[in-house]
């Protein structure tokens, strides 16, 4: 079995508890007006290689080379897969994971939650911790901004309800788009409502990934959306 890697960060601190190394899978059928990594959004495969480059690894591969970082790990940390979407490589997610918890380490999925089958349950089976972002209230709105599903996310949500499977939301909070007290508290809402949700995130949107998106001659959707200030988005968040 092979999985498409785009990328490793060996430790990071912001995509899940303690320090993690994370794993950016390729592959990603959401097209989200705000994502910073379009370079990870080639399907290997499907469309062959165009723009991105990745690297094929086995799930013993890629373990052996994560297990070099365990010290680093501590009692909190360990590996969040990413993406892309990680459960578009689900068999090869799955395994990972369970490698991974062979060798006692904490496993977190960040995913869209686009898919709720058999195959999500065999990833969830083995996943520790869930990061999902709800991204959008309606349906409408999360198709026009994502090109993917909101029904689907809670489909996905249930799954993880139901297997016990912790969940941290994560937001990202888009000027113009969902950077309204009303609208957030909705969000903040919904994600209470989960019973298994352990936390939720807010994160400010940002522009970074302007250069990247020129570079790869991919019209940036939000080009001219303004930045949050760190006080205002702090006063925003504070307010919920
Ligand atoms: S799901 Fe993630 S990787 Fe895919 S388009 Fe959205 S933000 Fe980007």
């Amino acid at each position: 079995m092979k999985g498409y890697v785009h990328s490793i960060q060996s430790l990071g601190a912001v995509d899940g508890p303690g320090l993690r190394s994370v794993v950016f899978l390729q592959g990603c059928a959401l097209r989200c007006a705000y994502c910073h990594n379009p370079d990870t959004w080639e399907i290997p495969r499907a469309e062959g290689k165009t723009q991105a480059s990745w690297e094929e690894y086995t799930p013993q591969e890629l373990v052996r080379k994560l297990l070099r970082f365990k010290p680093y790990y501590g009692t909190d940390g360990g590996v969040t897969l990413s993406g892309g979407e990680p459960l578009l490589q689900a068999d090869f997610t799955a395994e990972v994971f369970r490698l991974l918890k062979e060798n006692g380490i904490h496993t977190a999925l960040d995913t869209a939650g686009q898919i709720a089958g058999q195959k999500a349950e065999e990833v969830l089976k083995v996943t520790d911790l869930a990061l999902v972002d709800l991204k959008f209230l309606t349906e409408e709105e999360y198709r026009a901004h994502t090109g993917g599903s909101r029904r689907r996310v809670a489909e996905f949500l249930e799954l993880t309800r139901e297997l016990r499977v912790p969940v941290w939301i994560r937001h990202v909070v888009v000027p113009g788009l969902t950077a309204f007290p009303d609208y957030l508290r909705q969000i903040k809402e919904q994600a209470e409502a989960c019973e298994n949700l352990e936390k939720i995130e807010w994160l400010p949107f940002h522009d970074l990934c302007k250069e990247k998106y020129e570079r790869m001659g991919i019209p940036f959707p939000l080009a001219d959306t303004p930045v949050m200030g760190e006080e205002e988005f702090g006063r925003l968040v504070d307010s919920l």
